[in-house]
């Protein structure tokens, strides 16, 4: 028999795994941990949400939904976004519920991407984005982002980056992991470069309802946009439902017909029970939502206020969960700080670099912790840093 190795196909071998597990795994066999490593909400999904799943097996409803999804729930998530994002979106055809946004940035990246396609990726960035273009037969072309613009991409930047080749960009906002949310004129700049060589966007917008100072502007509210934005959202992070596995694409009619393809034959459909709880999620819970948003800002503010007095700088993130502070002035990479961090005062963190270009000498830290967490964690730093 040839070795095991010889029969995992090369596009899989060459793949790293997951950067952010092996701090995971280092984590759990230990005792203590403060963990500021897990990118997922600590709130329980709310009661009312839980009972919608509940009752529709009580009701009996355990079968396959419709391919794209309930439909109910597509047009409960159509009211959404017009009325929150003011995107219009047909429920019919324009929607496809999917498998967490894990899914939907799949079958995007997979629906779009020809052999040797380039896909301009804005780093640091969710660890799935290179993987998944890689996997779809595409290729990287990574544009880092800096500090000293709030993680921002610099509009140039991106119009040096396309090719004769590039497809699309990929782009998420709030960002994972530097936090960083793009305001509306962000985006216009932006967009001029994508409508000027004629580019799609794949918008990751999953982290839309964690927006603390200003409101989230969607790339597919734009205008001349929703043609060209498959749009990625979902209810993992703003509704805390990660174990759902639910999430959605927003797409123009031909984009979502062809996606809908490798969806169904892939997935089938969305989890049924998940789909009944995302109804009364939409229709009833955004109250809970609010108070979870309210609740993250008063911990960003706590936490990012105190990483600057411990003399780690860094930015405040608009949105999401995350603090990106800079690690440079130690003298350690990202990958020595985060083990010893967690090896001296267990405290767990995620070295930047497993995000891409411009990580290197960061951490992430998730602040979807308690305010108690918190407090220990910084109590924590502050001494690693003394020991230093
Ligand atoms: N996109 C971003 C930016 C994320 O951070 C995550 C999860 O961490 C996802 C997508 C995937 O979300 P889901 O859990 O819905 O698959």
């Amino acid at each position: 028999m040839n070795t095991m190795k010889s029969y995992i196909a090369k596009s899989v071998d060459k793949i790293p795994p997951s950067g952010i597990r092996k701090f995971f795994d280092l984590a759990a066999n230990m005792e203590g941990v403060v963990s500021l490593g897990v990118g997922e909400p600590d709130f329980v999904t709310s009661w009312s949400v839980r009972e919608a799943a509940i009752s529709s097996l009580e009701r009996g409803y355990t079968s396959y939904t419709a391919n794209a999804g309930l439909i109910e729930l597509r047009r409960a998530i159509a009211d959404y976004m017009r009325e929150r994002f003011q995107a219009e979106y047909d429920p019919e055809q324009e929607i496809i519920v999917t498998s967490g946004g894990s899914e939907a940035l799949d079958i995007a990246l997979r629906t779009i991407i020809d052999p040797g396609d380039e896909i301009a990726v804005v780093e640091p960035c969710f660890v799935s984005y290179g993987p998944l273009v890689q996997l779809a037969g595409g290729n990287v072309v990574s544009i880092g982002t800096l500090a000293q613009n709030d993680f921002k991409l610099q509009p140039e930047e991106l119009e040096r980056a396309i090719t004769p080749k590039t497809k699309a960009l990929l782009i998420c906002s709030p960002n994972n992991p530097t936090g960083t949310q793009l305001a509306r004129e962000d985006l216009i700049a932006i967009c001029d470069i994508v409508k000027k060589y004629d580019l799609l966007v794949i918008a990751d917008e999953i982290y839309a309802e964690l927006a603390y100072d200003i409101p989230h502007t969607s790339f597919a509210s734009l205008e001349g946009m929703k043609e060209r934005t498959i749009l990625i959202n979902g209810f993992s992070k703003g509704f805390a439902m990660t174990g759902w596995r639910l999430g959605f694409t927003c797409a123009p009619k031909e984009i979502s017909k062809a996606m809908l393809k490798v969806h169904q034959y892939t997935m089938m459909c969305a989890s049924t029970p998940a789909q009944y709880a995302a109804i009364e999620a939409l229709q009833n819970g955004m109250e809970y939502v609010e108070e979870m948003k309210n609740d993250y800002r008063r911990r960003r503010n706590f936490f990012v206020e105190s990483l600057n007095e411990l003399g780690l700088d860094c930015h405040m993130p608009g949105g999401a969960f995350y603090a990106f502070p800079s690690i440079k002035g130690t003298g350690l990479s990202s990958e020595q700080f985060a083990e010893q961090l967690l090896l001296s005062e267990k405290v767990a963190v995620v070295p930047g670099h497993v995000f891409g270009k411009g990580g290197e000498g960061y951490i992430r830290c998730s602040y979807a912790s308690s305010i108690e967490q918190l407090q220990e964690a910084i109590k924590r730093m502050k001494r690693f840093l003394a020991s230093l």
